[in-house]
């Protein structure tokens, strides 16, 4: 509500990533947003067209600036009937905010955007949200302790550049900042630890690092953050993300990070068969079976103690038989090595990427889900669209992820199982 009644809604959105954008695993970064109505499972009413009022404004991107010029249109929109038909109509007035961002809004069918002025993108390091807003979140795997998101900033956009994925460097930005990453997040997650101590005194400090891969998956970088908390701990536990290939390449590492609070990793699977769906950008080391190496990251994270989390990605060009397959593989895994812990099911989107979409030119106008049927089938996914395929890639087919879905709720079912077995051997 603001200062004069009037309703002004406000969406934060989430992108595909190794975390697999589930909302199952943890809250979406709204940092690195992409405009897409088809992550958002419910119609917020009957209608299945979005309604050119549903959002007042959707921006992606580092609106830092934005924000402050957004507020100030709502300030002088006092003589309107609708503060946030002024912000619509006074849109375009925010291209001058310096910054890699965009804000659309929808008029009369059409989405109209502003893109920000990336000339002079904000380079300045940002603050730790902890300490502007609190933390309010806990993760299971941090034994539901108050959980922070931090960043590195370590760079916009993912080095692998997956094509599906709105994190790609191509879609972001390419520029990596490495330079005083480590530093950044030391000191992020040094606040959190504060701040858990202030407002949470009971509980332990919790992160999760929210940088595509952990640090740039530099290991100059991830030697120098191990360097500044030995020196001075920063307190509490972590997780971060590593491509299946960096946790092999870096086992020493991992294991010094797990010295200095590493307690999760989160790795983006997405598929059993790369070559089935033309190959994954992030498979550097082909000459060994993807889920070979997937397994060999879960005996290796097992034995020093790190718990796993994974990210599947259905609708890349695999068939039905292949996906039930992975399914079932997880269920082998949890038996054998009680991992992944978190499994984080999604269906590929294809976002809109600045351009960069395969030509697919979506409107993103209706729901991505079209009807009960369909919110029912992918009530167990993350991110999932029946209207959004990938560009080059079918529309799913509701008899096959109603198949999943009673596949993904018996390993679910087994994942308590097995948890439950755990909790006898330790009794
Ligand atoms: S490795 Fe690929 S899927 Fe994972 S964040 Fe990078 S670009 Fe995205």
């Amino acid at each position: 509500m603001n200062a004069h009644g009037a309703r002004v809604r406000c969406l934060a959105i989430a992108s595909r990533s190794c975390s697999g954008g589930g909302t199952r695993v943890r809250p979406f970064s709204a940092r690195r947003a992409a405009l897409v109505s088809s992550i958002t499972p419910d119609p917020p009413c009957d209608s299945w067209h979005l309604a050119e009022d549903t959002f007042d404004v959707v921006v992606s991107g580092e609106a830092a600036g934005l924000v402050t010029r957004l507020g100030e249109l709502i300030g002088t929109a006092a003589c309107e009937s609708s503060a946030a038909r002024a912000v619509r109509r006074g849109l375009h007035q925010t291209a001058s905010v310096p910054g890699n961002w965009i804000a659309a809004s929808v008029h009369q069918g059409v989405v109209r955007e502003v893109v920000g002025s990336t000339s002079s993108s904000q380079d300045a390091p940002l603050p730790a949200p902890s300490a502007l807003f609190g933390i309010s979140t806990v993760f299971d795997v941090f034994d539901h302790n108050p959980t922070a998101h931090v960043f590195s900033d370590s760079g916009r956009g993912c080095i692998y550049d997956c094509t599906f994925c709105s994190e790609g460097m191509s879609a972001v930005g390419s520029r990596p900042q490495l330079d005083g990453a480590a530093e950044r997040l030391y000191g992020q997650l040094a606040t959190a630890a504060t701040i858990v101590a202030e407002d949470h005194p009971v509980r332990k400090a919790a992160a999760f690092v929210e940088d595509s891969v952990f640090l740039g998956g530099s290991p100059r970088a991830i030697e120098r953050f191990v360097t500044l908390a030995r020196a001075h701990p920063p307190g509490g536990t972590f997780g971060c993300q590593f491509t299946i290939d960096q946790v092999l390449a870096r086992r020493d590492l991992l294991i010094a990070l797990v010295e200095v609070g590493l307690s999760y990793v989160f790795v983006g699977l997405e598929t059993s068969e790369p070559l089935m769906i033309g190959g994954l950008s992030k498979n550097v080391r082909p000459q060994t079976a993807w889920l070979h190496r997937m397994e060999a990251v879960l005996a290796f994270l097992s034995s020093a103690g790190i718990l796993c989390g994974v990210g599947v990605l259905f609708g890349l060009g695999e068939d039905q038989q292949s996906r039930l397959r992975l399914v079932s593989v997880l269920e082998r895994w949890r038996t054998t090595y009680g991992s992944p812990c978190t499994v984080s099911f999604n269906w590929a989107v294809q976002h809109p990427l600045r351009g960069h979409d395969g030509g697919r030119n979506y409107r993103y106008l209706d729901w991505a889900l079209p009807n009960t049927d369909w919110i029912s089938a992918f009530e167990p996914f993350g991110e999932a669209s029946a209207l959004y395929p990938l560009a080059g890639r079918q529309h799913p087919r509701l008899s096959e992820v109603e198949e999943l879905r009673g596949a993904i709720e018996t390993l679910n079912r087994s994942n308590l199982d097995t948890a439950g077995a755990a909790v006898s051997r330790n009794h």
